[in-house]
């Protein structure tokens, strides 16, 4: 039950100059817009014990829940490549952390009011952009990204001005640990060796206890971040997600996709796409983020140079575990993505041509590779017009497509792939539902007009990306037509 979470607080327990103390600061008549029940999992939540309004009382930050010692935390960061001194949550509180089956678990409040690092801003998240964040990050743990995950929205209306009035609500995020690099960041920038040794150690004694065995711990929770980022950043491009703003202070050191803002699926193919409207020079572009992050983490090694010894072998660890990781996970994903169950070493060259020919072509990123997974292997020329057709029609170049699909139909065969077997691994890689921009503003002024079941539609199906849902095949379209020109920008 609520009243019974186990708290154990150890981000509280750090020094003071970690974090200031404060309060959320509740919202009038707040209601339950959406829960995620696998998220109330990792609590051991059963959602269906609780009464609406004392869940909503909880999770606006009305009533606080016994045992939480809500506090905002510092950091600092580069933001669109220039340096910030101070940041830190200015619309977050951390409650405190329950221990769960699956180790620690830090449960936020985001949007729950001004902070002692609110920098004058409101400390409010509008609806809309809770609501984004809610489904991506339920959405990109149902597709295996790594990522920090939402319990509920709790909305009110609470107006809140940004480039018009919206209505406030609070995301209830959930993760093993909020540490940025930018955390990281903050204490060298200041020459605090001291406190910056004690974060270092606070996440190696928490979350990587390994590490101690090894003669410079340090060097090797370097490697460690460096190597979960590459992961990541793998899974990024392989799923076409992208971020939006790649800032220092949102990179998380365990790995995880953390704030979602103006981030954004790749629909029709191209590298150079920029989701985020505010990023008017392209800095986080599609293709830009594997040499972002690598920018980020060598940030990261800076910052703990001092603990690590010398600046060569930050330089090292980075170049050498995460391009290593990066590189390996995304071709191994790829492979997953394109069927090639039993993976060349030389498939980077038919992973390049494919790309290739989503660029050319900008077919539809998700569908291309979901169509894909139900062509046969093996077709007779005169007959391939015909059964190729789902693929070939996302192709206004139809022989550009032919000639690809006779590439892949060769690799297969190298392989001597089994349809049947080689088909349901690629319908388990390529997933039908992806959050496109329309889904996500569709169900966001059902939910302005307080109508909550489009959040709650879109929920079900992301939670289940893989699977077909019979009534909700729209879910999976192309934009329609009032979506043209959809933008999202770092307003939020
Ligand atoms: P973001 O771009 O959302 O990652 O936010 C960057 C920084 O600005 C973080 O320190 C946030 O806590 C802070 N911030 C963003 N919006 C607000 C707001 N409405 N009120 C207070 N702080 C905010
Ligand atoms: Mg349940
Ligand atoms: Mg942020």
């Amino acid at each position: 039950l609520l009243n019974a979470l186990p708290f154990d607080n150890s981000f509280a327990r750090l020094p003071t100059n970690f974090y200031r103390r404060s309060r959320p600061q509740g919202m009038p008549e707040p209601y339950v817009v959406a829960v995620s029940d696998s998220a109330a999992d990792l609590l051991h939540l059963d959602i269906k014990e609780f009464e609406c309004h004392e869940f909503a009382d909880y999770f606006s930050g009305n009533a606080l829940l016994p045992g939480c010692e809500p506090l905002a935390a510092v950091y600092s960061g580069h933001q669109f490549g220039d340096w910030v001194g101070q940041l830190g949550d200015g619309r977050a509180h951390l409650l405190g952390e329950v221990k769960t089956a699956n180790g620690a678990c830090e449960i936020q409040l985001k949007g729950s009011g001004q902070t002692p690092y609110a920098r004058g801003f409101d400390g409010r998240a509008v609806l809309r952009s809770s609501i984004r964040e809610f489904l991506c990050s339920e959405a990109m743990a149902a597709l295996g990204v790594p990522t920090t995950r939402a319990l509920c929205v709790i909305g009110s209306d609470l107006p809140v001005q940004r480039e018009s009035f919206e209505t406030a609500a609070v995301v209830t995020r959930l993760a093993p640990s909020f540490v940025r690099f930018g955390s990281f960041q903050h204490w060298s920038s200041l020459d605090k060796e001291n406190e910056l040794k004690q974060l270092a150690d606070y996440v190696i004694d928490r979350f990587l206890p390994s590490l101690r065995d090894n003669a410079n711990p340090y060097q090797a929770l370097l490697c460690d971040i460096a190597s979960r980022t590459g992961e990541l950043i793998a899974h990024w491009q392989a799923v076409g997600f992208m971020h939006g703003v790649m800032n220092t202070d949102n990179m998380s050191v365990l790995g995880l996709t953390l704030d979602y803002g103006p981030f954004g699926f790749m629909e029709a193919f191209d590298a150079g796409h920029v989701c985020n409207h505010s990023d008017r020079f392209g800095r986080y572009a599609y293709r830009a983020q594997p040499r972002v992050a690598k920018w980020n983490l060598y940030a990261l090694g800076d910052a703990l140079v001092t603990l690590i010894g010398h600046p060569d072998i930050a330089k090292s660890i980075v170049d050498e575990h995460y391009d290593h990781t990066y590189q390996a996970t995304f071709k191994r994903l790829m492979q997953a993505k394109l069927g090639l169950l039993d993976g060349r070493p030389d498939d980077d060259d038919f992973i390049e041509q494919t790309f290739g020919l989503l660029q050319a072509h900008r077919p539809d990123y998700s569908l291309f590779f979901r169509l894909l997974s139900r062509l046969s292997g093996r077709v007779v020329d005169n007959e391939s017009t015909r059964t190729d057709a789902p693929v070939r029609d996302l192709f206004l170049d139809r022989e550009a497509c032919d000639a690809w699909l006779k590439l892949w139909r060769m690799r297969l065969r190298a392989e001597q792939s089994d349809d049947h077997t080689r088909q349901a691994a690629m319908l388990a890689a390529n997933p039908k539902y992806i959050l496109r921009n329309w889904l996500a503003e569709a169900a966001i002024r059902k939910a302005q007009a307080k109508d909550f079941s489009g959040v709650n539609e879109v929920l079900q199906c992301l939670r289940q990306p893989y699977d077909e849902h019979s009534g909700f095949e729209r879910y999976a379209a192309l934009p329609p037509d009032w979506a043209n020109g959809l933008a999202v920008s770092c307003s939020s």
